[in-house]
Parts: structure tokens; C-alpha cells; sequence
């Protein structure tokens, strides 16, 4: 790599969907000037990445039942576990959970011996709960899940709308390059339940209520047919849908006061940010965890997406939808099948020939033949007992899934609870039967792709403690203790992920969109010297492939007949309302310097002066109604009836009967201030992306 030295390696940030570059040494990291997504930039959490990697709590051994064990030991008591399972119950006994925190390689060959050798369908990602619903929007819309836009998109916008995002905390560089190529003339509308630092910046806020994201966009549409402000002519070539799509749009949104009043806006405001949207050619729309975790999340994300078809303004530069993903690789899992309803090659089961070409390119005689559990409903089978054997890598779902302790409930009746983690005790691993201790970040190679569909490496620049090995080598060996050792005779990742390049053109014929092909030959010291590149690759010369900056500039789309769809959506209200005993709406978040459930992140010190304790904000009218005192403690309780308490944090950045509490304590850091307690296992029918921005709750001094 050009700009790896003996001093660092050159490689990426695992904090968040920004991907940024980062030049590693053991003791300090610097951003890396070369990579596109930050050109030397970095957030707090970047900068502190070296002092997250090191710790007392490492998990150092295999172990088995609590005890020690080798590794050769590890290996057949999980080879012997899933082989039991399957012959005794069937395939669909066995599932696999995996993280956006996984490279690649290791998502590949995770999806590849559950769905291609185990035959069960069952494997599911943290991904889900990010990002799962702009998945399902986007197959719906372009006909496969594409993000159509880059960076330079936002920064080039002369109207970004920021919706359900506070990127200044969730995607800090990006929020710095927005920032940076701020200019005279150019606007910024914020559509946020809150006031964040985000919306600080914002020439226009829409605090808008809960849940009225869809009203506010069909509104949009139906003004902007109103006011001969569509893109008729692209509508009439590129588009089906419209007619439908407007039409329920009109009957949800008919007038701007409807729109107002549903979402609580000042109508003057809602007709400000629907002229700007009119009269701005160059507008992108970024869209978030706040549309995404919603019960009608993929409607939120299809009613965003609609306006952008019917103003032409898909893939054209300054101009597009562009949903911000929130973890490092959460899309190359999209890339290689780790959702439960993808297969491989970024192809669904009901992509046409999938199933096929899948079964043909793996030699696999019993590939899973349909769609798998998505998260909520794949604890619910374990807590059931239809799932018997279980395999979490590199996630804490006893923190991060909603009704924690349902999902507690379930990892304990787990006959075989299997779980990969560099960290030896979280909420999680407390219930393994067998641990298998992971690399961590620095202590492996491999690829993520990021926001921006730009695949760049990870690069190995620790030594690998004793007795720990990377995902891909412990999922390997696995597979070979299974019996198929044929199909997975890998020696370095870099053959895990020629296999990936060259399956994504495999019989594919230029139908599909997400092609990397042009990567499946690359030599090993190629591999190594990667430099970050976005898909679709063309062009067979390692440095000279021609990348794709934007998507369907042409106005053609990987659907049946080429054309995009207009989704007709109405305003589906939240999967539960406050009432007299829960009068307050919950909404859930991240922090500015605290990564998802804090097992890495809680390391370093300096990532606690932001905030050092679980809070709860609260509007200081509802201070009073609940009779609170600002700075002591109390508790938020919900229908799971467990509580959450926090420090109470007087703020008008909410809304009158709202509060909002961070994601990210476990039970180590606070034995009760888990978020997921308050969130109800509702979720999106669409997506299953469960409604982590709305719950109920009741407040009380502690
Ligand atoms: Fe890491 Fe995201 Fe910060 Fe970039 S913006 S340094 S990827 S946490």
C-alpha cells in the first residue's frame, strides 16, 4: 500500500458507516489523507481507536463451559453441536447471528456454511436494527439495494435535507465535510424530532412529531404536482408508479395545513422547505436511523425516494437520496447475503436465478431454499426452542435487541449458545456455552465497504495475541471439522474474497448492479496493496477499473423493464401510543463518543469526559409534571416493566412529552440503563427492522 511505512499501516475506522481512512501505529492513529472518504480527517472516537484495543478484558482462550480448552477441542465440540442439531431437528435447528463489526471475508464464509452447507436459512446481522429498512426502500424503488449517490454528493447539495440524522454525532466526518463545504447561498433542512448539534446548523428545523416523516414527504410530492414542480419527462421514461403513488399520497397529505397539523409544524415552515425543495436542482435528501427504526421505516424511506424519482434527481451529482449507514461494514454484509432475505451477491432469494446460480457457483446440494428469521423473530424462535444451536460473532444482542430481557430469556434456553467476541465478558457471553475468542480490529485483514459503496481494506497492523484467530479462520475450520473441507480450503482471507468478487459476476450479464468481478483476480501482494475503490468495478487492470461515482444517471434500473418504481405509502402511525399509564414517547440514540454497546469503546477514558453516565432528557415542563429534580436520578419504565434509569438532564431540545436516552450502556458499565429495555419488539413488516425511535414509558424520581 502507497501509504503504509514502517511506521503505520494504512486502514480503516470501525466506528461507523463513514469509513473513514486511518494510518494505525500500536500507540497512536492519525486519518489518513489518501482515503476518499475523510482525506485525514477524523472524529474523537477515530482518534482514540489505539486506546480501544487494548484491555484487561480480553478473551485470550477458547472455552467450554467455563473451562479453558484447546482449540482443536473448541472446534469439534461446535462441528459436533451443529452436527447433532441438524441430524436430530433439520438444518433450520441451527442459526447464525452476525455484526456489521465483521469483515467481509468473514461475513462471506459465515453466510457461505450456514445457507450453502448447513441449509439453514437462519442468519441474520446487527444490521438489521441500522439499516434494513433503506435495504427494503431501496430494492423496492431501483429494484436491488443501491445507494445511488457518493459523499461528494453532500457536499456539492445546494439543499441537503437531513432526515432522522444527527450525522454531527452519528457520522462526524461526514457532518465535517458537510460543514467545510458550506457556502453563501447554500440551505440545510433538518427533519428531527430533537434539536441535535446537527440541527445547530440547519437553516431550517423541522421538529416534527414522531412517526410523520411519510405525511411530510407525501406532502412534498403532491405540493410539488401542484406546483408544476415534477420532473414529467423522466417520469414519463424512467418511472412506473407515479399516478398511484400520488394519489395516496393525496389522500394522506391533501393541503399543507394537513401536513402541519399532523406533524405539529408551523405551515409556514412546511411551505419553506417544500419551495426550497421545488426550486433547489441539487438537493440530496440523507436519511437515517431516525427514518429507518421505525415500524414503517421502508414506507419513510420509499416516500423520501419518491420525491427524489419525481423530480429526476437520482444519481445526478448534488442530487439524490443517500441513506447514511450507521456501522463500518454493515453493507458489505449486504454485499455478501447476511441478511436473512438475502442470499449472496447482493441478490435476494427472489432475485430471479439466485437460488441457482448460488447453488452452481458453490457446488452446494442443499443450499436453504427461502428466506430465514430476521432478528426479532430469530430470538423469538430460539426462545421457543425451534432454534437449537446458535452462533453470535462479534455483537451483544442482550443489550442492543429490543425487550432485553426476552431476548435474555432466550440465549439462556439455548441449548447451544455459541458466541465469537475479542471481549471475554459481555452481557452476552455471559450465557456462551462455547467462547471462541476473535481478532480485533488491527489484529486482522480483510474489507469493508462503507455509506459510499467504496470497498477499502482493514489491515493487520497488531500482533495477534495467543490463542485468539481472526472470524474467517475460526468459521473455516468449523466448516472443515463439518466435512467440507472441499469448499472452504482457505489459507488467507485474500481467497475468501476473490471467491466473493468473482460469484458477484458470476452468470450475472450485467443485470445486477453490484459487480466486483473485476476483483476476483487479484494476486495476493494486489490484495494487499488495495486502495479504497467503489462497486460496480469495471475493467480487468488492478488500478486502472473504472469506478462508479453515482448510480442510474442514465435513468435506467435493474428492475424487469429498466424503470424505477414509485411506491404508493401512507402514514402508518407508530406500533404503540402513549396513553395515561405510559404518557411519555422514548426515543432512542447514540452519543457522540460511545460506539454501540460500549464493550470497546467504555476502554478509553478520555471517550467518557463527553458523558460519563446513562442520562435521560427530558423537556423541563415534563421536569415538573413528574416531579423530577434536574441532576438526580430517575426511571423510565415501560410495558416490558423494566426500567431504565439515568441521570435526569433538563433539556428543551425536546419536545413536551418526550424524552430521549442514549443506546449504549450494558449492564457492566449500569445494571439498569439498558435503552433496549423501553423498545418493544415492533417492527417494520417490510424490513423487520424493529421500532427503536418510539416507545412508551412512565417516568418517576428514583
Ligand atoms: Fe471513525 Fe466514523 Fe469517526 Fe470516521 S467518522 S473516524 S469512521 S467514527
Amino acid at each position: 500500500n502507497r501509504r503504509t511505512t514502517p511506521e503505520s499501516t494504512a486502514t480503516t475506522c470501525p466506528y461507523c458507516g463513514v469509513g473513514c481512512g486511518v494510518l494505525a501505529k500500536p500507540d497512536a492513529v492519525q486519518g489518513d489523507v489518501g482515503h476518499p472518504a475523510n482525506n485525514g480527517r477524523l472524529c474523537v472516537k477515530g482518534s482514540a481507536l489505539h486506546e480501544t484495543v487494548t484491555g484487561h478484558d480480553r478473551l485470550l482462550a477458547p472455552r467450554v463451559a467455563g473451562h479453558n480448552v484447546e482449540w482443536s477441542e473448541a472446534i469439534d465440540r461446535v462441528a459436533e453441536a451443529i452436527r447433532v442439531s441438524v441430524r436430530d431437528h433439520g438444518p433450520e435447528s441451527v442459526a447464525f447471528y452476525l455484526s456489521g463489526q465483521l469483515l467481509t471475508e468473514d461475513y462471506y464464509i459465515a453466510n457461505k456454511l450456514a445457507k450453502g452447507f448447513i441449509g439453514t436459512p437462519h442468519v441474520d446481522t446487527n444490521s438489521r436494527l441500522c439499516m434494513s429498512s433503506a435495504v427494503a426502500a431501496h430494492k423496492r424503488a431501483f429494484g436491488e439495494d443501491c445507494v445511488p449517490g457518493c459523499y461528494e454528493d453532500l457536499e456539492l447539495a445546494d439543499l441537503l435535507v437531513l432526515a432522522g440524522s444527527n450525522a454531527a454525532w452519528t457520522h462526524p466526518v461526514l457532518y465535517q465535510r458537510i460543514k467545510a463545504s458550506h457556502r453563501s447561498g447554500r440551505k440545510v433542512v433538518a427533519i428531527d424530532p430533537r434539536q441535535t448539534a446537527t440541527t445547530e446548523m440547519a437553516d431550517l428545523h423541522l421538529q416534527l412529531r414522531p412517526g410523520t416523516d411519510t405525511l411530510l414527504f407525501n406532502g412534498l410530492l403532491v405540493w410539488l404536482n401542484d406546483h408544476g414542480a415534477l420532473a414529467t419527462q423522466y417520469l414519463e421514461q424512467h418511472c412506473n408508479g407515479f399516478e398511484e403513488t400520488l394519489s395516496v399520497a393525496r389522500a394522506c397529505a391533501p393541503s399543507i395545513l394537513a401536513v402541519a397539523r399532523g406533524c405539529d409544524l408551523r405551515a409556514v415552515d412546511v411551505e419553506r422547505f417544500y419551495r426550497w425543495f421545488a426550486e433547489t436542482d441539487r438537493t440530496v435528501t440523507a436519511f437515517s436511523q431516525g427514518i429507518n427504526q421505525s415500524v414503517a421505516g421502508t414506507d419513510k424511506a420509499n416516500a423520501i425516494i419518491n420525491c427524489h424519482l419525481a423530480t429526476g434527481r437520482v444519481g445526478r451529482p448534488g442530487a439524490g437520496p443517500f441513506s447514511l449507514t450507521g456501522q463500518p461494514n454493515a453493507m458489505g454484509g449486504r454485499e455478501v447475503g447476511g441478511l436473512a432475505n438475502t442470499l449472496a451477491a447482493h441478490m435476494d432469494y427472489d432475485t430471479p436465478g439466485a437460488v441457482q446460480r448460488v447453488a452452481d457457483f458453490w457446488h452446494s446440494e442443499k443450499l436453504a431454499a427461502g428466506p430465514g428469521y430476521k432478528a426479532v423473530d430469530l430470538f423469538e424462535a430460539v426462545h421457543r426452542g425451534d432454534i437449537r444451536v446458535l452462533w453470535v460473532m462479534g455483537t451483544n444482542p442482550a443489550v442492543s435487541l429490543p425487550d432485553s430481557t426476552r431476548v435474555r430469556e432466550a440465549l439462556a434456553r439455548c441449548e447451544t449458545l455459541i458466541v465469537s467476541d475479542c471481549v471475554a465478558q459481555t452481557d452476552t457471553t455471559a450465557y456462551a456455552d462455547i467462547l471462541l475468542p476473535a481478532a480485533g480490529w488491527g489484529e486482522k485483514d480483510g474489507t469493508v465497504t462503507n455509506s459510499e459503496r467504496c470497498i477499502s481494506r482493514q489491515r493487520r497492523f497488531l500482533p495477534v495475541p495467543e490463542g485468539v484467530r481472526p472470524d474467517w479462520r475460526i468459521i473455516r475450520d468449523v466448516a472443515q471439522a463439518l466435512g467440507y473441507g472441499h469448499a472452504f480450503d482457505y489459507q488467507e482471507p485474500a481467497e475468501i474474497f476473490r471467491e466473493h468478487a468473482a460469484l458477484s459476476g458470476y452468470g450475472n450479464g450485467g443485470e445486477r448492479v453490484f459487480d466486483i468481478s473485476a476483483l476476483a483476480k487479484l494476486s495476493p501482494a494486489e490484495y494487499d496493496r488495495l486502495q479504497p475503490v467503489q462497486w460496480p468495478l469495471t475493467g480487468g487492470n488492478p488500478g486502472a477499473w473504472l469506478q462508479t461515482r453515482r448510480l442510474f444517471s442514465d435513468g435506467r434500473f435493474p428492475t424487469p423493464d429498466g424503470r424505477a418504481r414509485l411506491v404508493p405509502v401512507s402514514n402508518l402511525p407508530p406500533g404503540q401510543q402513549p396513553d395515561a399509564r405510559y404518557p411519555l414517547i422514548v426515543n432512542t440514540g447514540r452519543i457522540r463518543d460511545q460506539w454501540h454497546t460500549m464493550t470497546r469503546t467504555a476502554r478509553a477514558p478520555r471517550l467518557f469526559a463527553h458523558r460519563s453516565e446513562p442520562f435521560i432528557e427530558v423537556h423541563p415542563k415534563d421536569i415538573a409534571t413528574f416531579g423530577l429534580i434536574e441532576g438526580a436520578l430517575a426511571t423510565l419504565t415501560g410495558p416490558t416493566r423494566k426500567g431504565f434509569t439515568g441521570r435526569v438532564r433538563a433539556s428543551a431540545a425536546q419536545r413536551p412529552g418526550e424524552v430521549f436516552v442514549p443506546i449504549h450502556w450494558n449492564r457492566q458499565f449500569a445494571s439498569s440503563a439498558l435503552a433496549s429495555n423501553l423498545i418493544a419488539p415492533i417492527v417494520d413488516p417490510i424490513s423487520g427492522q424493529p421500532e427503536a425511535k418510539f416507545g412508551v414509558a412512565t417516568l418517576r424520581p428514583l
